[in-house]
């Protein structure tokens, strides 16, 4: 069993168990997340008599490596870990000047099937611990760096809502890794029993895939519109406040001939037009296998100013890591 993963008072309740005191809890909480050791033997303050007490009821500190590194040309690295169940997942570490971004993943594989994404197609694996969450982002080689974490690999978050909140908490927490909400955003298809959950349990941001303002259309990208029809997903938006720190936006992976006329451009200016969030445009990468062809930048342009013209602040989403296939919706474990 990992200590990795546990909140400080799961952690308490370990060191309790073995007849230690609740202090020594809060000494595990500092060595593995904000000092990041992989041994019991760095911990300094915790003696081999205290050690072997822990690591006697099972307990070792837990995480993986990487069992495998890719760089892509504009120093974007791929990482693959083994899950503790067997499962392959992927993470995107993403430099950008003084800032970096890690995309991690919430489960290994995906329900959701949306049709466009290669994580989808590969069907479901499981849901990742807490642990193996945080495993990514303290082994990804360059923890001390990261300034934003994304939950935007493989899985549906909010499909694996209970292990994702513990995670949110390990990494908010002042004995965590003590990150302000606003670094971290959850992205989800928009899943309805869980969505209000996350929202009141966090102050973390959330992107919702959107994709098309049609649900007709949407569904036959995106399956999840069946069970969680995207005007429900907006009437709970709407009663939340993201006006502060709070960001909420949506993404819009753009398709030539599917989702970029003007018919789409107004319907998606009124679908959000009373909410305060803004939009991601996307670009679509086809690994070679899709029979979609991605909306060419002029066009992408054309959307991203009219959005804008319309009041709804709009970005285009830099593509990175293109060409070691860990772009947005490229994430398959194709070792
Ligand atoms: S886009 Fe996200 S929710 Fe949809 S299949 Fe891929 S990983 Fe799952």
């Amino acid at each position: 069993m990992w200590l990795l993963g546990n909140s400080i008072n799961d952690l308490n309740e370990i060191v309790l168990n073995v007849g230690l005191r609740r202090f020594v809890g809060a000494q595990l909480a500092d060595w593995i997340y904000k000092k990041n050791v992989t041994s019991y033997e760095q911990m300094t303050n915790i003696g081999p008599k205290i050690s072997g007490l822990i690591s006697g009821a099972g307990y070792e500190i837990g995480g993986f490596e990487p069992s495998k590194e890719l760089k892509a040309i504009d120093g974007t690295r791929k990482l693959l870990f083994q899950t503790l169940g067997g499962g392959l997942i992927e993470s995107v570490y993403i430099p950008d000047g003084d800032r970096a971004t890690l995309c991690v993943s919430s489960q290994s594989g995906c329900k959701m099937g949306c049709k466009f994404c290669m994580t989808g197609a590969s069907g479901f694996g499981c849901n990742l611990t807490s642990g193996e969450i945080i495993g990514q982002i303290l082994r990804c080689g360059n923890a001390e760096k990261l300034t934003n974490v994304v939950m935007m690999g493989m899985g549906e978050p909010l499909d694996n809502i209970d292990e994702v909140l513990k995670s949110i908490e390990i990494m908010t927490s002042p004995w965590g890794l003590a990150w302000s909400p606003t670094r971290i955003t959850l992205s989800t298809v928009g899943v309805l029993k869980n969505i209000e959950r996350f929202l009141n349990e966090t102050k973390v941001n959330l992107a919702i895939s959107l994709h098309n303002p049609f649900p007709e259309e949407r569904k036959t990208l995106v399956p999840s519109e069946n069970i969680n029809p995207i005007y429900k997903v907006i009437n709970i938006l709407k009663r939340y406040d993201f006006s502060g720190q709070r960001r909420l936006s949506f993404e819009y992976t753009m398709f030539e001939g599917w989702n970029d006329s003007d018919r789409h451009l107004s319907e998606l200016s009124s679908l959000l037009g009373q909410l305060d969030c803004r939009v991601n445009l996307i670009r679509f990468h086809n690994d070679g296998n899709s029979p979609l062809k991605g909306t060419d930048d002029r066009r992408i342009k054309y959307f991203n100013t009219e959005l804008n013209n319309r009041g709804i602040h709009t970005t285009t989403r830099t593509s990175r890591g293109e060409d070691i296939l860990a772009a947005c919706g490229m994430l398959a474990n194709r070792k």
